[in-house]
């Protein structure tokens, strides 16, 4: 174990090697014809194919507090990275990490290599590139992914008609932001759950790929339920209509915030990473005996905008419309 008085003495070169270019993630992979160690990644696309690309940003005290351990955050930034490859149906290719760092802490880039193995084995993405720089604590996640020409599944393309379905519970981790924030402490069986879908969001990559072909336009829930069905609404041209009572949602939201407060927390908290999409009705049997997890939580109907009804078919509507009720780490 390297000791801290070793600090200055790791170099950008050394740190790439030790951590990055000998992580498990950046072994040879399918596709890979050169990784890290050249000024660009070289990768092949199987004939026919299109290639996907996705980059997402996660700053220290913004996205996440400044004190994170690495091994979970690595886990999150390139889980929520992933999770826009699967939003359009990719099969993961491979990810480059830009990495700005206040210190180059051994411990910690261990900690956060041996994450980032874990989360790019579970996503099937080899590490291929990227850069190291010194200044406040931040992480850049470019996906790569690869799809049939012409089969991947865009925000665009629901038709009234459709059925409104999600790829699992919500709100899980917008419940966890406070016990994560120190701001709330909760029995280890309610915190256990909510915070592991916090830290470790399973991008939904497989159900991604079932879905070409079959649902008509899809994105990744990032910023909240409402607000990512607000995106699928206009992209489409069309209304939304979400049916309040049907909203999937773990017993350990329940527990934590009662049915009222867990069902906003569905519906405007953000991070979920579950997939919301837009479906014929007559896809829906053979992919739900697949994937069990998947929720009809209303429709797509002709209009515009997004509307949530009581089981009375009673417009509901919101104190806190977005994200900022859950305070101020998102972006
Ligand atoms: P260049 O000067 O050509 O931009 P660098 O010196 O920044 O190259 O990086 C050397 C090699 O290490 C490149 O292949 C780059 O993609 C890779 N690399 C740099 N930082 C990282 C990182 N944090 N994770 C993975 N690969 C990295
Ligand atoms: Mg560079």
């Amino acid at each position: 174990m390297p000791t801290s008085a070793e600090i200055p003495l790791l170099g950008e070169f050394e740190l790439i090697r030790r951590f990055f270019a000998s992580a498990a993630c950046a072994r040879p992979a399918a596709g890979v014809v050169q990784g890290i160690g050249d000024d660009c990644a070289l990768l092949a696309l199987p004939p026919g194919e299109q290639l996907l690309v996705s980059t997402d940003t996660l700053l220290s005290g913004v996205h996440f507090p400044a004190s994170a351990d690495g091994f979970l955050l690595a886990q999150r930034g390139l889980a929520a990275a992933a999770s826009d490859l699967a939003a359009m149906a990719a099969t993961p290719l491979g990810f480059t990490l830009a990495l700005t760092l206040p210190t180059a802490e051994p411990q910690w880039l261990q900690g956060f290599a041996a994450g980032l193995d874990v989360m790019a084995k579970a996503c099937g993405l080899a590490l291929v590139g990227g850069d190291t720089t010194r200044g406040p604590l931040s992480m850049t996640f470019t996906v790569l992914g690869r799809v049939p020409a012409g089969q991947a599944l865009r925000r665009s393309g629901a038709q009234a008609g459709d059925l409104l379905c999600v790829g699992g519970a919500l709100g899980d981790a917008a419940a966890a932001l406070p016990l994560v924030l120190g701001q709330t402490s909760s029995s280890a069986e309610i915190a256990g759950p909510l915070l592991e879908r916090y830290w470790t969001p399973q991008p939904q990559l497989a159900l991604g790929q079932a879905l070409r072909g079959k649902a008509t336009a899809a994105l990744d829930i990032s910023d909240g339920l409402l607000a990512d069905c607000g995106h699928l609404a206009s992209a489409s041209a069309v209304g939304i209509r979400i049916e309040l009572e049907r909203l999937p949602l773990s017993a350990a939201i329940l527990q934590l915030l009662g049915q009222t407060r867990a069902r906003e927390c569905a519906l405007t908290g953000g991070d979920d990473y579950r997939l919301v999409f837009s479906l014929p009705p007559g896809e829906l049997a053979s992919l739900q005996a697949a994937w069990p997890e998947i929720a009809v939580i209303g429709q797509v109907v002709a209009g515009t905008g997004v509307e949530v009804v009581d089981e009375d078919g009673q417009p509901v509507t919101f104190a806190h419309s977005g994200f900022q009720h859950f305070g101020s780490t998102h972006g």
